[in-house]
């Protein structure tokens, strides 16, 4: 299997970096993965990663949630029911931003298009990009949504789009310079981007440590913090205008968390640490267990 070994940070290009923890893929293969980090940027990422022509076969379970839509067992039937509450505030969040009602929306990973569907109804014209062929024929089947392979948006004509939203897809994409500057370019002047990540300095990543679920290697290449999310956004001329809670993560999160350190559900336990986390957030947003980054150029 091809995997790539970093020798220098894949963010900053640093070459101050080092092993940090080790974390195991309970969803797919059971293999465990090296976290290295960045002393520079502070970005956390997975080492021995395979390659993007080798990667496929990772996002190949059952149960790999974004990726189907099968509503069994009381985690994914939460996690859908959330879905639906968390697009109507997605929703309102673009609006508050590009301050325009309806306009022209970019989404980058769409999955099985339910985000996209919720635009397109608000009124917004979409274009929608998910790079897994099954999971675009579902899209067209649930929702009647044609989304676009993921490399037509090397293809997309310059500043045609008023706001690009990456909702948990930046820390699985491999060309992750070429994604940022393409973005740049697609978008009009006034745009803003939406990129929804995983906090590894949240109050429930350092509960869970390496159990922590949303290091989910080796589909997560990067693992952010908020820090190493503006490093990353400076050196390609973006803008961080505001940072955005998702209250809902840190429960869904620490949920599955539980499940990967003792084996079994331990919701009473996960929700009070999704309690605590969001607490902390209340205070400091950039220790939310998943943060939206709006940004300009
Ligand atoms: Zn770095």
């Amino acid at each position: 299997m091809e995997q790539i070994n970093y020798s220098n940070c894949p963010s900053c290009g640093s070459a101050d970096i080092s092993f940090q923890l080790s974390a195991k893929d309970y969803t797919v293969s059971g293999e465990e993965f090296p976290i290295w980090a960045c002393r520079v940027c502070s970005l956390r990422f997975t080492q021995q990663v395979p390659s993007q022509a080798a990667i496929g076969r990772y996002y190949k379970a059952e149960n790999y949630i974004s990726h189907t839509d099968t509503r069994a067992g009381f985690i994914n039937t939460l996690y859908h029911r959330i879905r639906k509450r968390t697009l109507q505030s997605k929703e309102q969040l673009l609006k508050k931003y590009t301050g325009l009602s309806a306009g022209r929306l970019l989404d980058i990973g769409a999955g099985t298009g339910a985000f996209c569907r919720h635009m397109k109804e608000a009124g917004w014209h979409v274009t929608g990009l998910e790079p897994d062929e099954a999971t675009r024929q579902r899209a067209q089947e649930l929702h009647g949504l044609a989304l676009l392979p993921a490399g037509e948006l090397f293809r997309l004509p310059a500043q045609s789009y008023d706001a690009v939203t990456l909702w948990h897809v930046l820390e699985h994409v491999h060309a992750l310079h070429e994604y940022l500057e393409q973005i740049r370019n697609v978008i009009t002047p006034g745009a803003r981007i939406f990129i929804a990540v995983p906090n590894y300095t949240s109050y429930d990543a350092e509960v869970y440590r390496q159990y922590w679920a949303a290091y989910d290697v080796p589909r997560h290449l990067y693992h952010f913090s908020p820090q190493a999310m503006e490093h990353l956004l400076k050196k390609k001329g973006l803008t961080l205008e505001a940072t955005e809670p998702m209250w809902y993560d840190s429960f869904y999160v620490s949920m599955l968390s539980e499940r990967y350190k003792n084996g079994k559900a331990g919701y009473a336990k996960a929700v009070g640490v999704g309690f605590l986390s969001n607490w902390k957030a209340l205070f400091n947003r950039r220790r939310c267990s998943s943060v939206i980054y709006v940004i300009k150029s």
